[in-house]
């Protein structure tokens, strides 16, 4: 696997040739792309040549045309899925498993597993192609006010990375990709990376020592754990920026890390992205995201998969990656909430832009009641960390590390009692809540979930036995 530098800036020309043309330079060069997509996949993926059967003629082909994919069923047919027939999945789990190849490719691919927040953890695997797409494409897409702020934030000190470090996670290992494949356009880099996974003493520490943290990149979920520190006086460090993603950043996470982090001159970014599609988005200096759309799909639908209106939120995004033709993502059910802009953003990118409303895969299911995870308050003042974990569709249990001193019984007993009135407020009486001696536990991929879901405690059991071996890495 080799990084072209020419060929990252015939992205980089491309993308600013494209955006210059406004909508319907867009829309036509997204069209060729996927055109040129669908007769590759139709050729080179004995899956895709088996779905695509009786669709009409690659070059006739409309998005409406092509069915909706999921990831188990392509995950199930994982040997036929990849437009190239050397890498089977046998070999690309027993390379992730390999804790000392993170960011390792395999001949001509680097491998990734997205978390798995939503189930089963997927193999994501990117030809050199899609690493010059995604260094083209970001250059292509900062606006002045973007440029400047990278640039003056990185004069003001270090960036640390703080992410998974259990597994082959792009949240670092995208990083180590392109140190091995072109270490001059990592160098900007940093690779000061923290592993969120550790008790949150050890966290705060190493964040304490590192000199000048002038920006944080990490998930929500931590950075939640971080603005709580700070309040308490705990963590010393004062940034100028942060930017989140992998998980929905919530707008009162947003003010409470503002209120906590008075040194936060540049607040949160937070572009939207994911394993199976690392630029999908940028994020403009008016603070929406927008679409690349020349070489991504995002299609806003309803449970039925038909179009939703702008303004409206969606049941779920349907994601083509054009950019990537070996592994092909086309109208792929990503299971998030997004909501299109009606209004064009005063940035004046024709890229259309939309919020994230969340994700499907977070809503806590007991009985015929559905609940977002954000109704409950998981906040003690003697608690560092509570999580609410579902053990059965009308059981759950409570993990807490308490602050030094505190006494546990009082403060299970407030806090079941507050989780307790928010079943019976809706509609849900016979709903055991208990405390817990086990610790708050983070996902494989170093996320914090404050309410672990019951398919979710059952994947984290199951993947930490599958991996046992990682425990000491
Ligand atoms: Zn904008």
């Amino acid at each position: 696997m080799r990084f072209s530098l020419p060929r990252a800036l015939g992205y980089l020309v491309g993308g600013l040739w494209t955006g210059q043309g406004g909508r319907k330079r867009i829309e036509a060069r997204q069209s060729r792309n996927l055109r040129r997509l669908v007769e590759k996949v139709r050729r080179d993926s004995p899956l895709f040549h088996r779905l695509y059967a009786d669709l009409p003629p690659s070059d006739k082909i409309e998005l409406r045309d092509l069915p909706v994919t999921r990831k188990p069923d392509l995950m199930a047919e994982f040997d036929d899925w990849l437009t190239i027939r050397s890498l089977s999945l046998k070999k690309a789990r027993a390379h992730l498993r390999d804790i000392g190849k993170v960011g390792v490719p395999i001949d001509d691919v680097a491998v990734f597993q997205t978390s798995g927040t939503s189930g089963e953890p997927a193999v994501i695997v990117l030809p050199s192609t899609f690493v010059e797409y995604a260094f083209g494409i970001m250059i292509a897409r900062f606006d002045r006010g973007m440029r400047k702020l990278v640039r003056t934030v990185r004069k003001l000190g270090t960036r640390v990375t703080i992410t998974g470090g259990r597994g082959h996670f792009a949240g670092n290992g995208f990083n180590r990709l392109v140190q091995r494949l072109y270490p001059a356009l990592a160098k900007g880099f940093d690779l000061t990376v923290i592993e969120a996974e550790q008790p949150i003493d050890r966290l705060v520490e190493r964040l304490n020592a590192v000199p000048n943290v002038a920006w944080i990149v990490t998930y929500p979920s931590v950075l939640a754990i971080l603005a709580k520190e700070k309040e308490a006086g705990r963590l010393k460090i004062e940034p100028a920026l942060f930017s989140t993603g992998g998980e929905t950043l919530t707008d009162d996470l947003r003010e409470r890390v503002g209120r906590a982090f008075p040194s936060l001159k540049y607040g949160i970014l937070d572009p939207y992205g994911c394993t199976e599609c690392l630029m999908l988005s940028f994020e403009c200096s008016h603070g929406r995201k927008h679409v690349n759309e020349d070489w991504v799909i995002l299609e806003a639908v309803d449970e039925a998969m038909q179009p939703v209106p702008d303004g409206t939120v969606s049941s779920t995004v349907l994601l083509t990656v054009l950019a990537n033709d070996v592994q092909p993502f086309i109208r792929y059910d990503l299971g998030d909430c997004v909501r299109y802009s009606e209004d064009p953003c005063p940035c004046g990118s024709p890229f259309r832009s939309f919020e994230v409303e969340g994700r499907q895969a977070t809503l806590v299911r007991v009985g015929e009641v559905t609940l977002s995870p954000l109704v409950f308050d998981l906040e003690h003042e003697d608690a560092r960390r509570i999580q609410l974990v579902q053990t059965s569709e009308r059981e759950f249990e409570l993990r807490m590390l308490l602050v030094e001193d505190a006494v546990a019984g009082r403060v299970f007993e407030d806090v079941i009692g507050s989780v307790s009135r928010v079943f019976r407020e809706n509609g849900l009486e016979n709903v055991a809540v208990r405390a817990s001696d086990a610790p708050p536990e983070f996902t494989a991929s170093g996320k914090f979930h404050q309410v672990v879901l019951l398919q979710n405690a059952k994947a984290h059991r199951s993947a930490q036995s599958d991996t046992p071996h990682l425990a000491s890495a």
